[in-house]
This record gives structure tokens, sequence and C-alpha cells, in this order.
């Protein structure tokens, strides 16, 4: 049962912002866990620092004109929520896909304030991106795009003031053009504006894997703590973009096997294992659809519209969007006996799927949790470029494992510590609210 105060709070939360349900339903999520830290620091709703939390700061909506290759004009809308700068400068990466509207970049920026809380670095949170579709767009296309969204959100950033990356639709090259673009107008090398830029100009080794990586150090970790272990685990991984992509290599580095991934259109299902290679040839090189995989592996079948999880596994990791797990697709999971989900994507499992996975026993890692390495080495590449050093891969690598270590330990102990043993939703809820809300409590009413 949720407290009624807190209760109050998300009804203001729904009225004040109608209809962005995405946003609704990550506010719920996180203040349902809240219970406990309200009735041992009822500062936190005197000074109204929950309410405050779940107010960003700003939010900024402009318009993108760009043209296309044939002369035809179009307009997009660009946004950007400044979430919270209690702990550090904004963070959050930029998506760019049709679907984006301001309710989903707020649920985006939402968890991100206490996913970044949880990295232990000086990170605040945010997030952005436009309603545009990169898919079939030619590179001079993204181009002037990324220019001309730039041409206006440049003067909201900065390193100690905002600090954006990439998310879904904006990867090494979208950054690049975004940087290009920032660098000119400002007239200022200031790398540590944006993160996951290219090695060769300011970027950190291992930032393109640690999402990916991190999801599955997590998954291992849970595993450790009740006695298993990832090695000789079936593996599905949804999903075949950079989080997908990097999720399956450190699962096959591991010991476990990755047999089945998806885009979009369809499921690829391997029983002999994703061929990485030939997945990265495919979306990295080619930037082309998964169902061209089976054309090429004869031991693999692809299935339009199929459903992931209903493949046999014994560990998850939803890693392309939010909601893209629900209750039904659970049940077939916990029926075909998975004991670990770890979210590789931001909410990719609906409430009512989170429940069946707790009901079951099933190890639950969220994604404000499990995939935070990825601006974990956001934060380490700020560093780098702070300190005008570049750290070598395996340096880095083992300061993400650290950090993901420290992230699995604090959210169960957190969850021990406020009676709900092995729940690391409420874990990474609460440890993540009380440092920032600590913080905010600290800062006085701004
Ligand atoms: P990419 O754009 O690289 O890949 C996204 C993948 O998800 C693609 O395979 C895409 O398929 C699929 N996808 C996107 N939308 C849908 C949809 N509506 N239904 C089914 N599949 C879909 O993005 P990322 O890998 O960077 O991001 C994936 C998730 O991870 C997102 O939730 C993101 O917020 C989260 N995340 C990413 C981080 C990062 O560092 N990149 C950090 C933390 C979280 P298709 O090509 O057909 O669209």
């Amino acid at each position: 049962m949720i407290d009624e105060k807190l209760e109050s709070v998300i009804s203001e939360v729904i009225a004040r912002n109608p209809g962005q349900t995405e946003f609704h339903q990550s506010v719920r999520e996180v203040l349902e866990s809240l219970g406990p830290v309200v009735a041992k620091h009822p500062e936190f709703l005197d000074h109204k620092v929950i309410e405050r939390i779940c107010e960003p700061e700003r939010q900024i909506l402009f318009r993108v004109p760009w043209q296309d290759d044939s002369g035809e004009f179009h307009i997009n809308r660009g946004m950007r929520v400044e979430f919270n700068s209690a702990l550090g400068p904004f963070k959050g990466g930029l998506r760019f896909h049709p679907s984006v509207n301001l309710g989903i970049v707020k649920f985006l920026g939402f968890e991100q304030i206490f996913k970044n809380a949880l990295t232990g670095m000086p990170i605040g949170g945010g997030k952005g991106g436009a309603n545009f579709d990169p898919k079939g767009r030619s590179d001079s296309e993204i181009m002037r795009f990324c220019q001309s969204f730039m041409t206006e959100l440049y003067r909201h950033l900065g390193e100690y003031t905002d600090v954006p990356a990439g998310d879904i639709g904006v990867g090494g090259r979208e950054i690049g053009y975004l940087f290009g673009q920032y660098k000119r107008i400002t007239n200022r090398y200031e790398s540590g504006v944006l993160t996951g830029k290219g090695i060769e100009w300011g970027g950190a080794l291992v930032r393109t894997e640690a999402t990916g990586y991190g999801a599955v150090l997590f998954a291992q970790e849970m595993l450790r703590a009740r006695g298993e272990d990832l090695d000789g685990r079936t593996c599905v991984v949804s999903g075949s973009g950079n989080v997908a992509i990097y999720a399956i290599e450190k699962t096959h580095q591991l010991g476990g096997k990755v047999v089945a991934c998806s885009d979009s259109s369809g499921v690829v299902h391997d029983p002999d294992g994703i061929d990485l290679g030939l997945l990265k040839q495919i979306k990295e090189v080619e930037r082309g659809r998964i169902s061209t995989y089976v054309e090429r592996k004869p031991s693999a079948t692809y299935t339009d519209r199929g459903c992931i999880w209903d493949i046999p596994c014994d560990v998850a990791f939803p890693s392309a969007t939010q909601n893209e797990l629900t209750g039904r697709d659970a049940k077939a999971l916990v029926a075909n006996g998975c004991i670990a989900v770890s979210e590789g994507a931001n909410m990719p499992s609906t409430p009512e799927a989170v429940d069946v996975f707790h009901e079951a026993g099933v190890a639950f890692g969220p994604g404000k949790a499990a995939n935070a390495g990825g601006v974990a080495t956001s934060a380490l590449e700020m560093q780098q470029n702070a300190s005008r050093d570049s750290w070598s891969f395996s340096y880095t690598e083992d300061r993400l494992a650290e950090i993901m270590r420290s992230i699995h330990a604090t959210c169960h102990a957190t969850a021990e510590e406020y009676g709900a043993p092995g729940n690391y939703v409420m874990g990474a809820n609460i440890a993540g609210f009380l440092k920032v809300a600590t913080a905010m409590d600290a800062l006085g009413l701004v």
C-alpha cells in the first residue's frame, strides 16, 4: 500500500502533466518505493523535496527545420528536459525516434536522476531528443538535422551546465555532427559538453560498450548473490542496437550463450549462439535490418513481428525500448525457467511484468541500476576530458566493473535495510532518491 501523502503527490503529477503516461508510470514506480523513506525522513515531505523532484528545473521545446536531399523542407520538434542538477550538471542522452514526445523525454529524464545518483558520480539528470526518424536518411540528411538541432540547443549546454550523450537513434556519427556544430558556434573546443565522442576527438574507450557490458555485469552480480553464475547460461537480448550488441558481447565473454536478438520488425533465433561479428557488420557497418542475418547464417530463423520472450532462456536482457516486455511476456519467461532479468533499456518491463518477476522470485535488475554503466562511463569520459588525459581500455573497463559491483551492492543492501530483501527496484529507488533528496534539502528551497 502506498503512503497517502505520496499518492497525493502522484495525483498532482498526473493532473499537472496530462497525457504523459510514461512519465506518470516512472513517477509512480519510484514513489511507490518511498513509503519507508518518508516514515524515517518526514522532512522530505515537509520541505516538498518529493514534489520538487517530480518537477523539472527547466523544459526546453524548440523547432528543428531542415532540408532533405531532394530539397524538401521538414520541421521537427526538439526538446531537452533539464530535470535535476542537485548532484552535478544535467546529464542524459538524446533520442531521435518518431515516437519521441515530452512525456517520454520526461520519463527518461526522471529515471536518469536516480540512475546517475546510483553511479556515485557528480552528475544531475536530464534527457532530450526529437521526433525525427533517422531510418533511411542519408549521412548528409543526418548531418543537416544534427546541425539544425544543435543551432538551437547549444545555448543551453556547457560542461558545467548540461551534458548530453546518445540514446536510441543517436550514436557516434550523430554525436560527431552535434559536437562539430557546437564547436563551430561557440568557438570553443569544450570536449566535456557531450559524451560518446569518437576516440580520436575526446571520446573514452569503453563508452560504446559500457551500457551493454554493465547490464551483463549487473546480472552476474545478481546471480552471484544467489550462488549462481552466468557461465553456461542461455540468454536472450532484445534489440540489436548499441546496448544489445555489447550485452551480447559481454555475455559471450562470461561464458553465456545469447540465442536471440531482435529489432522493431522481428526476431532472430540462432540456437548456435548469435554470431556477433555478423551482427556488428549488419547493424554497425551496413546499418541494415536484422532479417538479413538469416541469409548469411543457416542455423538461424527469423520471425517477422515475433515475440522474443517466447524463446526459452535462463537470463533475459530487455535492451530495446520502454514497455517492450509485458505481464504476458514475463509469464512466458517464468514458465520457460528464466531465473534473472537485467534491463539494458530504460523501463522495458511494464509494472505487471515486474510484479510477475517478483512473485516468481526471478532476480530482477531495473534499468536505473542495471544500465547505469553507460552514464557512469560518460562521467569517466568527462573526467578524462577535464584532465586532458585518456585511459586504456582495461583500466576503464575495470572502473566500470567496480562501479557496477558498487551499484549492485548499494541496491542489495538498501533493499535489505528497508525491509525488502532481494527487491532491486526498492533498493535502487530508495538509494538513488536518498542521495538526491539529501543534496536538494541541503541546497535550500531552490
Ligand atoms: P539504438 O538506437 O542503438 O538501438 C535501439 C534498438 O531497439 C534497435 O534494435 C531498435 O530496432 C530497437 N527498438 C527501438 N524502438 C523500438 C520499438 N518501439 N519496438 C521494438 N524495438 C525497438 O539504441 P540504444 O541501444 O542506445 O538504446 C536502447 C535502450 O537502452 C533504450 O531504452 C535506451 O534509452 C537505453 N539506454 C541506452 C544507453 C546508451 O548508452 N546507449 C544508456 C542507458 C540506457 P529498430 O532499428 O528496428 O528501430
